[in-house]
């Protein structure tokens, strides 16, 4: 696939150097059948990290001009055939992990589009992105994207009912993606859910399951420490904003709202934890209905509640579409979106 180049491209940090994947005559033999995919017809096996995948050549070829080429260079084993009763089947060894090799043979042997009914986990899309981009998988790669966004969307609407993965560091993988893949507009999202760990997590990064370790790289990770601290600014100015005095006129006890108002401006400036930047998260104020019982002490009207809320989706929405200049991105928005389009109007070329 000749995908743009990403600007900064990615590897993650693992226990072994990644080489190029390429076929072996001298094989280091030992490795493990994969419960799963282990076709005892299949005519190929897949190495990766021990792990043995008996699948079929042509299913793999048919989609990636890449698996094509490597596969075609795949030789027998002469040792391994006679100790193993493998009959020549050929053999290739990959520097992927074992998991993302599983994960998508998963979408290639298991009807490619029901990712969904697969019931993946980020971890499962996270490793279909980078091997469809690896090997040149175009739909693969466009479908495991949309589903990404589903956890890291590119629009506010999206956002509020965005999925959430079990483990917050999948947004430092989320970012990662973003700039392997040059799907830039991913990017705010995940760059704004890496903002929410704290400095240990952020700095480790996440690691996976079988040990490989995802991290920021020093550009992000400078995105970031520029956008913590201005999250935490306008998180202050959010509040400050959502509770400055009200003009409504469906209020018929509007000076009693606004003196609750005053009171809680000045309550929740003080109240937000320092460090708290989570300037996304939504509002809830029903809490403040003056006919709660029991009365709470800075009681408000629910016309003035539901403006006031209306008012906080309004700014959070603006904070939304601020985010490429909280975190410094040198891309603008129209840029983002631009380069998206660039990379997804191939699979149309
Ligand atoms: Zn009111």
């Amino acid at each position: 696939m000749d995908a743009p180049p990403s600007p900064q491209p990615l590897e993650p940090t693992r226990k072994r150097p990644r080489s190029e994947s390429e076929p072996t005559a001298s094989l280091q033999h030992a490795f493990s059948r994969d419960e799963r995919f282990w076709y005892e017809d299949g005519n190929v096996i897949i190495i990766a990290q021990g792990v043995g995948f008996r699948v079929f050549k042509g299913l793999l070829a048919a989609d990636s001009e890449v698996f094509r080429d490597m596969l075609s260079l795949a030789k027998p084993a002469p040792d391994l055939s006679r100790e193993s009763g493998l009959d020549d089947c050929p053999v290739v060894h990959v520097t992927d992990t074992a998991a993302e090799v599983r994960s998508l043979l998963a979408i290639l042997l298991g009807g490619r589009r029901y990712m969904r009914r697969l019931k993946f986990e980020f971890d499962d899309v996270a490793n279909c992105i980078r091997l469809a981009h690896k090997y040149g998988i175009q739909d693969v790669l466009e479908d495991s994207l949309e589903e990404l966004k589903k956890y890291f969307p590119a629009t506010f609407d999206a956002f509020a009912t965005r999925l959430t993965s079990e483990t917050s560091t999948d947004a430092i993988v989320a970012a990662n993606l973003a700039r392997l893949t040059n799907t830039l507009s991913i990017l705010p999202a995940a760059l704004y859910g890496c903002c929410q760990l704290d400095g240990k997590e952020l700095l480790e990064g996440k690691v996976r399951k079988d040990g490989v370790v995802d991290t920021l790289n020093f550009e992000d990770l400078g995105h970031c420490t520029d956008g913590m601290r201005r999250l935490c600014t306008l998180n202050v100015q959010l509040a400050s904003d959502v509770f400055s005095p009200l003009d409504n006129a469906e209020c018929v006890i509007i000076d009693r709202c606004n003196t609750s108002l005053a009171t809680l401006q000045l309550k929740w400036i003080h109240r937000i934890p320092r460090g708290n930047g989570d300037v996304l998260a939504p509002w809830d104020l029903r809490g403040y209905d003056r006919k709660k019982k029991p009365k709470p002490s800075s009681p408000l009207c629910a016309s003035c509640i539901a403006l006031l809320e209306a008012r906080a989706t309004t700014l959070r929405q603006r904070i939304w579409s601020e985010l490429p200049d909280v975190f410094n991105l040198k891309e603008g928005s129209e840029e983002v979106v631009s380069q998206e389009d660039a990379v997804m109007s191939q699979g149309d070329s």
